[in-house]
């Protein structure tokens, strides 16, 4: 079984202009491509040949867990945005979001501080822990997936997300994530 590189859930131009066709296009198209070929040069002829991707990300270490966290990673992200996205949440996550946060605020706070201070590359996520919502950061590949905490949404703070739209500005971006992009829909799925 070869890892394939999913389909994006949207158009390239859709997120546009907070996300450009542009930015798609190497983001995914390049970057999260070469993460698919990667992956399937490392895997041939080993024991993860064959393995669904979760399952390699679970029990490698090195250039392969790396390479199948980046492509489990980027495809939560694609679903975590969407065109006429942003905003407050509505549902079971807004509920939850309350009771583990005190509010949206306090909420949307510590995801743009985790965000932003994710130093280098990374990832900022709201997970379910227990019983509880929780923000959490996590440099390079690294996932919640390999964890107990189960993944709710991602924001990919990497350079190459967002360097041709916003440049250096991580924080403008991350703004554009909460209010024009976030899929609050796919939160609530997973929850
Ligand atoms: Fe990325």
């Amino acid at each position: 079984m070869t890892i394939e590189l999913p389909a994006l859930p949207w158009a390239e131009d859709a997120l546009a202009p907070h996300l450009s066709a542009e930015t798609i296009r190497y983001h995914y198209g390049k970057h999260h491509n070469a993460y698919v070929t990667k992956l399937n040069e490392l895997i041939a002829g080993t024991e993860y040949a064959g393995q669904s991707l979760e399952r390699i990300v679970k029990s490698a270490k090195g250039p392969i867990f790396n390479n199948a966290a980046q492509i489990w990673n980027h495809t939560f992200y694609w679903s975590s945005i969407k065109p006429a996205g942003g905003g407050k949440p509505s549902g079971a996550v807004a509920d939850a979001i309350e009771k583990s946060f005190g509010g949206y605020d306090a909420f949307r706070k510590a995801l743009v501080e985790a965000a932003i201070t994710q130093f280098g590359s990374g990832w900022a996520w709201l997970v379910l822990d227990g019983e509880k919502l929780a923000v959490v950061k996590t440099p390079n590949a690294e996932t919640p997936l390999t964890g107990s905490a189960k993944p709710l949404l991602t924001i990919d703070v990497w350079e190459h997300a967002y360097y041709i739209d916003y440049r250096n500005l991580r924080p403008k971006y991350v703004d554009a994530f909460l209010d024009k992009l976030v899929n609050w829909d796919f939160a609530n799925q997973n929850l």
